[in-house]
C-alpha cells in the first residue's frame, strides 16, 4: 500500500547495502516515480538496481568543500535528503537541508571521512556523545523548522520505539498500575516504577554464507566501513543512576547532558554479557551507539536539576560468526582493517537471522526482551537487495521518511520524538516475528564456579558484573 504521496525530489546520499535496500521499499510505499528520485554516491555499486528502477544515479563522492555545490546546488523546497552514506557529515546536511527548505534523515550521526580514527581527536570527540551534543545543538536553531530526522535506523532508530513497546508490555504483565505516558518524564516515570536498571540493544545475526571468511578477509551482513568505524570508536554507554562504581577506564564527558560515559578502548575489543530468547546467554561487543545516549538521556528522571533516575543503556552485539572471526583477527593486527572486505548480500547468505531487541533488566519478574526475529528467507521474500540485517534498517529509514511527510515541520528530532506506534505500524509487517518474551536470565548465572571472579552479588545489574574482563 501507498501510505503517503510524495511530489517533490528525493535525494539519496549513498547506495550501499542500506541504499540499496530501502529504494524499492520507497518506490512500493510512497507515491513517486523513479524520475523524482536520485542517487548520489561514491562509486559505481548499485547502478544495476537503480538502472533497474530507473532511478538517476549520480558517482561523486560529497566532501566538505564539494557537498554545497554538488547537493545544495540541485535540491528544491520540499525535497527530501536520505543520507544513508558512510562519510558524509550529517550535522552539514541537515543545516543545508534548513536553508533549502528540505525534509532530511539519516541512520547514524556520521562525520566527514576520517574523523572516528583521527588520532589528533580526543576520545570525547570521537564519540558518539560529542556528535550527538553537536547535533543537538541546532535543535533550538531549527525549532519548529523542516523535519530532520536523526538515527532513524534498525540502531538507533526501530529499537528506541521497541523500548516504549516493551515498558507498556512489562507493565501490562506485571499489573502495574499506570497511565500510558505521554511525554518524556512519564516514560522515564514508567521506567523507574518498573525497576529498570539496565537496557541492552541485544542483537545475535546468526546468518551464515555459503562461503566461509578467509585469512586476510573482513566479512559482515551490512557495511563494513560503518562497522569498523564503529567498532573503533571508544566503547559507550549510558550511565545508569544504580551503578556503584565507574569501571577504571570509564571517563565522563566534561560537557553536555551528562547521560553516558566512555570507556578508554575501541568498542571491538570490549565485551558483555547479554541474553536474546533464541540464542540465549552470549557475549557480544559493546560498540557504541546513538541510542546508548539518547535512550538513557530520555529516561532520565530529575529533581530540580539533579539527577534521581537513569537506566545504564548499550548495545551488545553479537554480529554473524564471520564477522565476529573478523574483529578477532582486526584486533590481533591493533585495528588494521583487513585489505579484503566481502559485504555478505541476500544471495551470499545460506541460512540464519537476525535476532535483534531490546532487552530490559531489574523488574521483579524477570528481564524482558522485545525485538525482531527475521530470518534470511523471510527477508528475501519481503523485499528485494536485503539481508535479514539491512531490512530492519531499511524499513526504518522508510517509516521515518513517511512520518517526516506526515510531520513536516518539526524541527531536528531524534526517535523518541517521534510517534512511536506509526513508526512501528509501517515497520512491522518488515520486521518477521515481533514478540516480547520473559526470561530468568541474569549475568551472574554460573559464575564463579570454576574460578574466582570478582562479582557483585548483592546486585546482578551493575555494569562490573555485566562486563567480560
Ligand atoms: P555501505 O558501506 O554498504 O555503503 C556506503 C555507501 O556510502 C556506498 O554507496 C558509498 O559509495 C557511499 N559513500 C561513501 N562515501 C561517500 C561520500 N563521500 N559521498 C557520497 N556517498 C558516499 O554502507 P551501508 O551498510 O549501506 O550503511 C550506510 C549507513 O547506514 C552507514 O552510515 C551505516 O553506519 C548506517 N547504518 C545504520 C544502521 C542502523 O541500524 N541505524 C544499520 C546499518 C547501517
Amino acid at each position: 500500500m501507498k501510505y503517503v504521496a510524495f511530489k517533490n525530489h528525493i535525494y539519496m546520499i549513498g547506495f550501499g547495502s542500506i541504499g540499496a535496500g530501502t529504494l524499492p521499499l520507497i518506490l512500493r510505499h510512497i507515491d513517486v516515480k523513479p524520475e523524482q528520485i536520485t542517487i548520489i554516491t561514491a562509486d559505481d555499486r548499485g547502478h544495476d538496481v537503480a538502472k533497474e528502477h530507473k532511478v538517476k544515479f549520480i558517482v561523486e563522492a560529497l566532501t566538505s568543500d564539494n557537498y554545497r555545490e554538488v547537493l545544495g546546488s540541485r535540491l528544491q523546497p520540499g525535497d527530501f535528503v536520505v543520507n544513508v552514506s558512510v562519510d558524509v557529515a550529517s550535522t552539514a546536511i541537515i543545516e543545508l537541508c534548513q536553508e533549502k527548505a528540505a525534509l532530511y534523515i539519516d541512520t547514524v550521526i556520521e562525520p566527514w571521512a576520517g574523523h572516528y580514527t583521527d588520532p589528533t581527536l580526543s576520545a570525547t570527540e570521537r564519540s558518539n556523545y560529542g556528535m550527538r551534543e553537536t547535533a543537538l545543538a541546532l535543535q533550538p536553531k531549527y525549532a519548529g523548522g523542516h523535519t530532520a530526522v536523526l538515527c532513524h535506523g534498525a540502531n538507533p532508530g526501530i529499537v528506541n520505539h521497541f523500548v516504549k513497546k516493551a515498558l507498556l508490555d512489562m507493565a501490562r504483565d506485571t499489573g502495574v498500575k499506570f497511565t500510558v505516558p505521554k511525554s518524556q518524564e512519564d516514560w522515564g516515570k514508567l521506567s523507574k516504577q518498573l525497576g529498570i536498571k539496565v537496557v541492552h540493544i541485544a542483537e545475535r545475526d546468526t546468518q551464515v554464507c555459503n562461503k566461509p571468511k578467509e585469512v586476510g578477509e573482513f566479512i559482515n551482513t551490512w557495511s563494513i566501513d560503518g562497522f569498523y568505524s564503529e567498532g573503533r570508536q571508544p566503547a559507550e554507554l549510558g550511565w545508569g543512576t544504580h551503578e556503584k562504581q565507574l569501571p577504571d577506564d570509564g571517563v565522563k564527558h566534561p560537557y553536555g547532558c551528562d547521560a553516558s560515559i566512555y570507556l578508554n578502548r575501541p568498542g571491538c575489543t570490549t565485551r558483555v554479557r547479554s541474553w536474546t530468547p533464541l540464542e540465549g546467554p552470549y557475549h557480544g561487543f559493546l560498540i557504541t551507539h546513538n541510542e546508548s545516549i539518547s535512550i538513557a538521556d530520555y529516561l532520565t528522571l530529575r529533581d530540580k536539576g539533579k539527577v534521581r533516575y537513569r537506566p545504564t543503556c548499550h548495545y551488545a552485539y553479537h554480529p554473524c560468526d564471520g564477522a565476529v572471526l573478523s574483529v578477532h583477527e582486526l584486533n590481533g593486527k591493533n585495528g588494521a582493517l583487513q585489505a579484503n572486505k566481502r559485504l555478505l548480500g541476500p544471495e551470499d547468505i545460506t541460512k540464519g537471522m537476525d535476532e535483534l531487541g531490546v532487552l530490559l533488566m531489574g523488574n521483579k519478574k524477570g528481564v524482558y526482551w522485545y525485538g525482531s526475529r527475521l530470518t534470511i528467507d523471510q527477508a528475501r521474500q519481503l523485499a528485494p537487495y536485503n539481508t535479514a540485517t539491512s531490512l530492519q534498517v531499511t524499513v526504518a529509514v522508510l517509516s521515518g521518511m513517511i512520518w517526516a511527510i506526515e510531520n513536516p515541520k518539526r524541527g531536528l528530532v531524534e526517535p523518541e520524538q517521534m510517534d512511536y506506534e506509526r513508526v512501528l505500524e509501517i515497520a512491522v509487517p518488515y520486521l518477521g516475528d515481533v514478540v516480547g518474551v520473559w526470561g530468568e536470565w541474569s549475568p551472574l548465572q554460573d559464575r564463579g564456579t570454576l574460578f574466582p571472579e570478582d562479582i557483585d552479588t548483592s546486585d546482578p545489574w551493575q555494569f562490573k558484573n555485566i562486563r567480560v574482563v
